[in-house]
């Protein structure tokens, strides 16, 4: 059942490869975009508690199996899209909110601090949820407070001292996800902040299979280890099955060729942590998301 009104759009059955940075994955069930902040509220005030939910950023740390989800994804990006300036260089931005465009505004505004945040294809909800990092910067090394809705609907505003990030990862209680944060910034010259801007893209592109289907870097790093590096000496650099390769451009990165189904990118994960584990005795923890049922489980449950 397809359902729309000025305020929510309702899908069933939608493939998540189209949601996915991936571009693969089963379906959802359920697939929810509220195009209102009060919209999302009132939905997740009607819905019984014991719904499951899976809130949906720009996918680009998640990997759905071929069997599907049973959670009600909300897609809550064209909600939750506000960007207020608070003031001198306090920012109160919507958790919809790409991280590049949080690069770029506040660049063009003089302030310092989320400039490595360009390289970053996610929102600002799930770059606050994996405490998402580059070029030695942290998503809540610049938080004051974030703003957080509970499993009823109900917003607060939550001191960044309640929360203990780590390495992308960030502990927050179960039923409360984030829909906003207010982060406080340097003031800086515009030119120089757009030179790193651009020194950064240019790092990247140099470094990273761009423009190419993937999760970005699939494994967290050992400590004192790089992941890509300890792949590479295992020889899995380039090695491929279905459509799925591990890029012989960063070793960390699972590119999909086209095709590719949630399964032969996992198949590629286990040979990772298999092999890694087994020329260097590490133990490789993916840093990507693995949600969903196996593929023989779809035609059960969806
Ligand atoms: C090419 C490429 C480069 C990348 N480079 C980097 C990099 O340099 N550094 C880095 O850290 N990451 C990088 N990533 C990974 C990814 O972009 C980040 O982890 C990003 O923060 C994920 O944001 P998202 O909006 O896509 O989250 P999603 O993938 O949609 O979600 C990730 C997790 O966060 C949860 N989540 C999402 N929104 C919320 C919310 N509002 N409240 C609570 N939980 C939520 C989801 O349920 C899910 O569990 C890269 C990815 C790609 C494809």
């Amino acid at each position: 059942m397809n359902q729309s009104s000025p305020n929510l759009i309702w899908r069933e059955q939608v493939p998540m490869a189209r949601h996915l940075t991936w571009r693969a994955g089963g379906k959802a069930r359920n697939f929810f975009i509220p195009l209102t902040l009060e919209a999302l509220q009132k939905k997740l005030s009607h819905w019984h508690s014991s719904q499951s939910l899976l809130w949906l950023g720009a996918g680009s740390n998640l990997l759905i199996r071929d069997g599907g989800i049973e959670q009600t994804v909300i897609a809550y990006r064209r909600a939750l899209g506000w960007f207020r300036i608070a003031g001198q260089g306090v920012f109160e931005i919507g958790a919809g909110v790409p991280c590049a465009r949080i690069a770029r505004r506040t660049a063009d505004l003089g302030w310092s601090g989320c400039e490595y945040m360009i390289g970053i294809p996610g929102l600002l909800g799930g770059a606050l949820a994996m405490n998402a990092g580059a070029h030695g910067t942290q998503t809540w090394d610049h938080v004051e407070a974030v703003q957080v809705m509970d499993r009823c609907g109900q917003i607060y505003w939550r001191d960044a001292n309640e929360f203990q990030p780590g390495y992308r990862h960030v502990s927050r209680p179960d039923n409360e996800w984030f829909i906003g944060a207010r982060l406080v910034l340097k003031q800086g010259m515009p030119t120089s902040i757009h030179d790193r801007i651009i020194q950064i893209l240019s790092t990247r592109r140099k470094s990273q299979p761009i423009g190419q289907a993937s999760a970005g870097s699939v494994f967290r790093n050992p400590p004192g280890h790089s992941a890509g590096k300890l792949i590479e000496a295992a020889g899995l650099k380039g090695r491929s099955f279905h459509q799925a390769q591990i890029s012989p451009h960063h070793a960390n990165f699972i590119i999909n060729h086209g095709g590719a189904s949630a399964d032969a990118i996992e198949f590629l994960i286990h040979l990772v942590i298999k092999e890694v584990n087994r020329t260097s005795g590490i133990d490789l923890q993916p840093e990507v998301h693995i949600m969903g049922l196996p593929a023989e489980q779809r035609t059960k449950h969806l």
